[in-house]
């Protein structure tokens, strides 16, 4: 299975990685230490399309 790289949506640093197979809560940037959501949808783990939310 295809990993991706979760990206901080306020500095772009790189987050974790993840096969975006489902959704998760407070990832935390390792560059700026924001915290965020991601969302992922069913073909997330194909796409590599994700959202994100709740940035803090
Ligand atoms: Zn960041």
């Amino acid at each position: 299975m295809a990993m991706f790289d979760i990206r901080c949506p306020k500095c772009g640093g790189f987050a974790q990685s993840s096969n975006l197979t489902c959704s998760k809560s407070n990832v935390m940037c390792t560059c700026c230490g924001a915290k965020f959501d991601v969302k992922v949808t069913s073909d997330s783990s194909k796409t590599g399309r994700y959202t994100t939310s709740n940035i803090h």
